[in-house]
C-alpha cells in the first residue's frame, strides 16, 4: 500500500478509535488544532511520563519545572523572537495557497534523494547479496548527477537562508521550477517574512492593557528561572532544568495532521555547563537522547540524525533527530547547543546578573547550554505510525483475513489489559469484574463483554492492548484464565493470582528506563 494511504488509514483510526480528533469538529474543526481523546490523553501521559522519568529520576543533576504561559513581553525581546521568529512565506498567485518558501525546496531536494533511492532499490533487487550500495554511489551515472545537483542546490538554499535572503530563495524556486502542489502553476508572489508568535492583550482596558506574547517555546520559562532554581536547589553546574508544556506557533502551513500544529506541547531540557565543554555535552546528548528514541525498539534505521548547516545566531552546534514518518524523515527533536546567547540576553534587558558562581574555579560566568527538546505530539505521531500495521492471517479454512494492531510498546499502551469474560452468564462477568477491582489500582483495565470474543480481540488490538483476559468455566473450577497476546496472538493458561505479576514484569517502565 503506498505510504499516503497508509497514513490517511492512520489518521481515520485515530479519530475512529478515540486517539486523535479535529478540534471543535462540530463547527468544521479548527486548522491545524487538534483534541486528544479518550485513549490519545492515555498515551500522551506515558510518553510523557517516559520522558520526565528519563530525565528527573535518572539524573541527580536534573530537576524539573512549570513555568506559566504568559510571561513578560521583554522576554521575547531579548530572546531575539520578536524581530527574528519569522518564516518566509510565498502565495501562488493562481490557487492562492500560502507556502513556506523553505519547505517547498527542501521538498524539491528530497525529490532528488528520492531518485537516488529508486536507483539503488533497484539495483539491489537485481544484484542480489552481490551488490555494493557504497560503490553504487560512486559510480551510478545517475545518480552521481542526481547527487551533484542536489549538493549544489543545498548549498545555494544554506546560503540564501543563512543571509535570510528572501530575493534568492524567491530565485531558487524559480529556477528550479517548482510549482504549486494545488494549480500546478508557477505564478508566485514575493516572499515575505511571517512572525510566527500569538499575541494578545493582558488588562481590563484597551489603553491600560499590554501586548503579550503566547510562549512559542517553553525554554524561555527555564532560562529565566535558571538563578530562582539553582540557588534553592543548590545546584551545581553541569545541571539541568525540565520542563513540559505548550507552546503556541501561528504556522504558515499546518499539514500533516498532528506533526505541525498551532497549539502543541513541548519537553525541553536545558543543561547548562562551563564555557568550552559545550560541545562535548553536545556529543552526550546526542548520544543519550538517540538512545530514548532507540529504547522504543522500532527499528535503528528509521532514526537518524540531521547536522544543521545554517545554525540558528545562538548556536555553536546543532542536530535534529529524524524519525521515518509514512511521508518521509522528519525531524522529531531538535539538539541545540545555545551558547551563552540566552542568559547574556537576558542579562541584558533585564539588568539582572545571570551568572553561576562556580565554587571549583572560584570565579562567576554566564554557563553554556545544551538544549534537547521534542514535541510531544511528533512524538505521538512517531509512535503510532510506527505501531499501526495492518497484518494478513490466514484463517483455518485456508480463506485470509486482516486485523488492525496498533504494536504500542507495552508501557505506552493506553489500556494494558482488557478482561472479557467468554458468556454473559454463570457467574463468569462477576469473575472478571473481581479481576478488574483487584488489578485496577496497578494497571489503566478495561471490562468488555460486548460482541463474539473474537470481535473483542480485535477491538483491543485496534487500540494497542498487549494483554486481553478471558474468563470461561474452567476459571469457576480451577481458578485459572487465559491470558492472550496481542502482539503473537497466542494464548497461555494461567493462574487468575499470577496476573498480576505477569502483566506488571511487561508493561512497568523502569524496566526500559533500565536499558538507558
Ligand atoms: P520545524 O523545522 O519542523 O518547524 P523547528 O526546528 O522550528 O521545527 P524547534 O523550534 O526546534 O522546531 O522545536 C522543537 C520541537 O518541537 C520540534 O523538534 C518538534 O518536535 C516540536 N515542534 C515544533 N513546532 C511544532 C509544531 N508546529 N507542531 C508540533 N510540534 C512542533
Amino acid at each position: 500500500m503506498a505510504q499516503e494511504d497508509v497514513f490517511k488509514k492512520l489518521v481515520a483510526h485515530c479519530k475512529e478509535y478515540g486517539y486523535v480528533f479535529p478540534s471543535s469538529e462540530i463547527y468544521d474543526g479548527l486548522s491545524a488544532v487538534y483534541d486528544y481523546g479518550q485513549y490519545g490523553v492515555e498515551l500522551k501521559n506515558n510518553i510523557k511520563k517516559y520522558w520526565w522519568d528519563s530525565m528527573v529520576l535518572l539524573n541527580e543533576n536534573i530537576v524539573g519545572l512549570d513555568s506559566a504561559i504568559f510571561m513578560h513581553p521583554t522576554i521575547w525581546k531579548a530572546s531575539g523572537h520578536v524581530d527574528a521568529f519569522n518564516d518566509p512565506l510565498i502565495d501562488n498567485k493562481d490557487s492562492k495557497k500560502r507556502y513556506r518558501a523553505d519547505v517547498l525546496i527542501e521538498e524539491h531536494l528530497a525529490k532528488f534523494e528520492d531518485k537516488i533511492n529508486k536507483e539503488i532499490e533497484k539495483a539491489r533487487e537485481k544484484f542480489g547479496a552481490a551488490f555494493d550500495e557504497k560503490k553504487f554511489r560512486e559510480t551510478n551515472p545517475r545518480v552521481l548527477a542526481n547527487q551533484a545537483k542536489m549538493d549544489e542546490l543545498n548549498a545555494r538554499f544554506s546560503k540564501a537562508m543563512n543571509a535570510t535572503d528572501l530575493a534568492e530563495l524567491r530565485q531558487i524556486i524559480i529556477d528550479h521550477e517548482i510549482v504549486c502542489p494545488v494549480s500546478g502553476t508557477r505564478n508566485w508572489t514575493e516572499v515575505r517574512q511571517f512572525n510566527l508568535m500569538f499575541a494578545t492583550e493582558m488588562g481590563s482596558t484597551a489603553e491600560g492593557a499590554n501586548k503579550i506574547y503566547l510562549r512559542p517555546e517553553t525554554a524561555q520559562g527555564i532560562f529565566v528561572n535558571f538563578l530562582n532554581v539553582q540557588k534553592t536547589g543548590r545546584m551545581k553546574i553541569p545541571f539541568g532544568i525540565a520542563q513540559i508544556g505548550k507552546a503556541f506557533r501561528n504556522e504558515i502551513v499546518a499539514r500533516q495532521f498532528i506533526f505541525r500544529m498551532r497549539e502543541f506541547e513541548q519537553m525541553e531540557m536545558q543543561f547548562f555547563v562551563q564555557p568550552g565543554s559545550e560541545l562535548d555535552w553536545f556529543r552526550h546528548w546526542k548520544e543519550v537522547r538517540m538512545k530514548w528514541h532507540q529504547a522504543l525498539g522500532f527499528g535503528a534505521e528509521n532514526y537518524r540524525f540531521h547536522d544543521h548547516t545554517k545554525l540558528a545566531h545562538y548556536a555553536n552546534a546543532a542536530t535534529d533527530i529524524e524519525y521515518k514518518f509514512p511521508f518521509g524523515f522528519k525531524e522529531v527533536e531538535g539538539i541545540h547547543s545555545r551558547t551563552d546567547f540566552d542568559l547574556k540576553q537576558h542579562q541584558q534587558y533585564s539588568g539582572k546578573k545571570m551568572q553561576y558562581f562556580d565554587p571549583e574555579k572560584g570565579e562567576s560566568y554566564v554557563p553554556f547550554v545544551i538544549e534537547t527538546s521534542i514535541g510531544v505530539d511528533r512524538m505521538f505521531l512517531q509512535v503510532i505510525s510506527a505501531a499501526y500495521q495492518e497484518e494478513e492471517l490466514k484463517k483455518e479454512d485456508g480463506s485470509t483475513d486482516t486485523r488492525v494492531v496498533m504494536r504500542l510498546p507495552s508501557f505506552l499502551a493506553p489500556v494494558k489489559l482488557a478482561v472479557m469474560p467468554l458468556i454473559k452468564k454463570d457467574g463468569l462477568p462477576e469473575l472478571a469484574e473481581n479481576i478488574v477491582k483487584d488489578l485496577k489500582f496497578e494497571f489503566n483495565c478495561q471490562y468488555d463483554d460486548k460482541d463474539s470474543i473474537g470481535r473483542r480481540y480485535r477491538r483491543q488490538d485496534a487500540i494497542g492492548t498487549p494483554y486481553c483476559i478471558t474468563i470461561d468455566h474452567q476459571t469457576i473450577e480451577d481458578n485459572t484464565v487465559t491470558i492472550r497476546y496481542r502482539d503473537s496472538m497466542e494464548q497461555e493458561r494461567v493462574q487468575t493470582k499470577q496476573l498480576k505479576d505477569i502483566i506488571a514484569g511487561k508493561v512497568n517502565i523502569s524496566s526500559l528506563l533500565k536499558k538507558l
